[in-house]
């Protein structure tokens, strides 16, 4: 039988919302095709002197509300399907949060556990070189997403501010500071994530405090989301990464484990936990579960076996629409990642912001806004649901995609 693919999920979910809010079928059709998707081949010499060929790609789904926005992804299972939900869903977040943006992704076809930053920096030069005419800061603004990070955003920035002439910060976003990143951005994400949590938690009379917490990733998302909410009083029971996963009952102390994967590579073999295998990371008692990897990692095979009372998808896509179904059947509430990992392309929305102000903004200001707009997300999309007698996940849907709906018909088509 055929996987379900991560398009596969998100053209279902348009299909639920486009039903709920009597879409005009001709929108509907609109939104199923990004607007534009650019394929490229990047050849780079390796450091032992061999020329490699990486296919990578720029998908831009849609700009009725703002330039495009969305990261780049460095991973061996890219593909131009992935990329192009993946494009989608940053559509539906940007509206659901209600920013100024409209939707894409980026993707190179390749391994960085098996290039050094030298090949990973060639790579990235010659990848924006080969998209520089689809993106800026008016068309088309950058991010990190998977195996990226802030450096790679330097080169970036570097790249595109090389072929202009002048230094151009406002072209990407999720850049080191000391090149006009923003205070907070690296920990947006989570730190949405873990709001939503919290928010999550009072509408469900759960005590925040002390609640049980289990982490799937320990990257970027995963990590920062582990340390956030032990900050905030919850009890991280089990984390993993790529290679496993580590469970204690009594809680884990996330910075320690952090320190652990920065020696050992990885979260397994963290004294005073059991090892557990990925599978068991999911399927962990616990009150809130985090999924914070990759895509498709709840599905109809392992739905029925989840114990969270609350699940808070910091990855995108982590939940099949089967496994949507078998979760509210269940009574587990879902926060969908359109609106629980929203944080992150939030406060790049500060970034360029401030770059384009040429203004820095403190830790303090820009969590405080992030703050108020992830609860404000979320009681917008709480109250959809309530009122449709829906899911999260639907709720947020029928808001982020009946926004750029609105926004197609009041723009009209040209010509
Ligand atoms: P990252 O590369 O920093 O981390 C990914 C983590 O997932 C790594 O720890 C890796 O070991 C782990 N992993 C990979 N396969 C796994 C598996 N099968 N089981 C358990 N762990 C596994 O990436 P990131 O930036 O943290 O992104 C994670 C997810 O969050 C992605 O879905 C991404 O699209 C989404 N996201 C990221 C951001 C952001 O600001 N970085 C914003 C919104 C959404």
């Amino acid at each position: 039988m055929k996987e379900q693919s991560a398009l596969d999920t998100a053209l279902e979910q348009l299909r639920i919302a486009a039903e709920k809010l009597n879409l005009d079928p001709g929108i509907h059709e609109m939104l199923k095709h990004p607007k534009r998707s650019l394929i490229v081949s990047i050849s780079i010499k390796m450091d032992n002197g061999e020329i490699s060929t990486f296919t990578g790609c720029r998908v831009q789904h849609n700009d009725a509300r703002g330039p495009f926005k969305g990261g780049i992804r460095y991973h061996p299972n890219v593909t131009l399907d992935e990329v192009t939900a993946l494009a989608m869903w940053m559509t539906w977040k940007c509206a659901v949060v209600d920013i100024p943006y409209g939707g894409a992704k980026g993707g190179v076809c390749c391994n960085p556990k098996k290039m050094n930053l030298n090949e990973i920096e060639r790579l990235t030069r010659r990848y924006t070189s080969l998209i520089l005419d689809v993106i800026g800061p008016y068309r088309d603004v950058p991010a990190p997403d998977v195996y990226t990070y802030a450096q790679t955003m330097a080169w970036i920035m570097d790249t595109y501010s090389q072929f202009k002439g002048y230094s151009v910060s406002e072209c990407v976003t999720g850049k080191p500071i000391s090149i006009g990143g923003s205070e907070g951005r690296a920990e947006a994400t989570s730190l949405g994530v873990v709001v939503c949590a919290r928010e999550a938690a009072k509408v469900r009379d759960l005590k925040f405090n002390g609640a049980t917490v289990a982490v799937q990733g320990y990257g970027n998302v995963g990590w920062n989301a582990a340390k956030i909410a032990y900050d905030m009083g919850c009890k991280v029971v089990a984390v993993s990464d790529s290679v496993g996963g580590i469970y204690c009952q009594k809680g884990l102390n996330p910075y320690d484990v952090y320190e652990h994967k920065s020696k050992t590579g990885s979260v397994v073999n963290y004294k005073g936990c059991k090892n557990i295998k990925n599978e068991e990371l999911l399927e962990t008692k616990c009150d809130i579960l985090i999924p914070a990897a990759l895509e498709n990692q709840i599905t109809k095979a392992n739905a029925d076996k989840i114990k969270a009372k609350i699940v808070v998808e910091g990855a995108n896509g982590p939940t099949t629409p089967e496994a949507d179904k078998i979760l509210d059947e269940k009574g587990i509430m879902l926060a969908p990642d359109i609106l629980a990992n929203s944080g992150g392309v939030t406060a790049s929305y500060y970034e360029w912001v401030q770059n384009l102000t040429r203004e820095h903004w403190t830790l303090e200001e820009v969590n405080q806004k992030l703050e108020n707009k992830m609860v404000k997300a979320f009681s917008d999309v709480y109250n959809i649901m309530r009122k449709e007698e829906s899911d999260m996940r639907t709720a947020a849907l029928m808001l982020g995609v009946g926004r750029v709906a609105e926004a197609i018909k009041t723009l009209g088509l040209w010509p």
